[in-house]
């Protein structure tokens, strides 16, 4: 579509030769993520993040550059990760840690952040995707329902979905809002989009950030600032309060961005601490990714290697609410006689057991 006037393997040459930012016909400007050097990893799409205005709004917390999209929504940090404008606050004191069970009914605890999916389930709709990034699409799909707790499932009347369809972009992206988010979230794809940018972004779908923003990551990598994208030194940044995939930081994990990914003049923008380039990004899960997930969505039909209690007992295996404990996302609290589920910025209500 907006390469019609170029041959694409001359794109191809070009981006491998030159390491440049492709100037397409639409003036929008992207890296390719499949042919450039920056491999295997995702990139945002049909955005030009040259031009990128940035506004400070805080997630979760922490303060975090944003930039509006077209359709309305912001992209943190200016990274393919996209929020809906109640997602973030106004102030960092919006962000409770530690909200009380019960407060989601007060409209209190409402403030910005992200939420996870009930009945570990994905709804979704796909909307006009060619055969192959279906494919790919399958693939990611499976990769995730095979080794978690979590499915995906085509929409036929929930209220709560995302809407998968193409980007346009002539490219191995993609971009995603976070969490579960009503009939809002979607998921746009690149025309080559496949698994290993696939796999990441039903990771953002899921309620994940990316693994190099966590608060831990300078003693696992350095991060070059000298050699990243001016309009991306953002997506780097560190987050005292989000929840991760993985309990630690993990190299591997799908959530992790490449040695290279926006690095401005082929070196590169992240190595281990010894300096070496990291390994480049599967198709697929990590171990930490897939006991992260399992975590945050634990299983409650009594399966899997480590399942946590049927839904039918709760009521009995349910701690009781203690104020000051830390919950982890995907923990079960009793309070006042309710079963409550921690949710990323929340508890959801699960059952009464009166
Ligand atoms: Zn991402």
């Amino acid at each position: 579509m907006k390469n019609k006037t170029f041959p694409t393997r001359l794109m191809l040459l070009m981006a491998v030769s030159t390491l440049a930012v492709i100037s397409c016909s639409d003036d929008t400007t992207e890296l390719d993520a499949e042919t450039s050097l920056v491999p295997q990893t995702e990139v945002p799409a049909n955005q030009d993040i040259q031009d990128a205005e940035f506004i400070t709004k805080y997630f979760m917390g922490d303060a975090v550059q944003v930039s509006l999209e077209d359709d309305g929504t912001y992209s943190l940090a200016g990274s393919d990760a996209r929020l809906f404008e109640d997602q973030l606050a106004n102030s960092p004191d919006a962000y409770n840690p530690n909200p009380v069970p019960g407060e989601e009914l007060s409209g209190l605890a409402l403030a910005g952040g992200i939420r996870k999916w009930t009945n570990n389930t994905v709804y979704y709709v796909i909307n006009g995707l060619s055969s192959s990034v279906k494919s790919e699409l399958q693939k990611s799909f499976d990769e995730w329902s095979s080794k978690t707790n979590v499915v995906f499932k085509e929409r036929t009347n929930q209220s709560n979905y995302v809407t998968i369809s193409s980007s346009g972009s002539n490219s191995n992206s993609g971009v995603a809002t976070l969490g579960m988010y009503n009939s809002g979230g979607y998921i746009q794809l690149g025309t080559r989009a496949t698994a290993v940018v696939i796999i990441h972004e039903l990771g953002h779908t899921l309620g994940y950030i990316h693994e190099q923003n966590r608060s831990d990551r300078d003693n696992h990598i350095i991060i070059k600032t000298e050699n990243i994208q001016s309009n991306a030194q953002d997506q780097f940044y560190k987050s005292t309060s989000a929840t991760f995939l993985t309990g630690s930081f993990d190299v591997n994990s799908i959530m992790m961005y490449g040695s290279y990914t926006f690095s401005k003049n082929g070196q590169p923008t992240i190595t281990d601490r010894s300096g070496n380039t990291l390994p480049q990004r599967q198709a697929r899960l990590s171990s930490l990714d897939i006991q992260g997930t399992n975590a945050a969505y634990p299983s409650t039909d009594g399966g899997g290697d480590n399942p946590a209690p049927k839904e039918e007992d709760l009521c009995d295996t349910a701690s009781t609410y203690a104020s000051n404990k830390a919950y982890s996302v995907g923990d079960y609290v009793l309070y006042y006689g309710r079963v409550y589920q921690r949710d990323y910025t929340r508890w959801n209500y699960i059952k009464s057991c009166n």
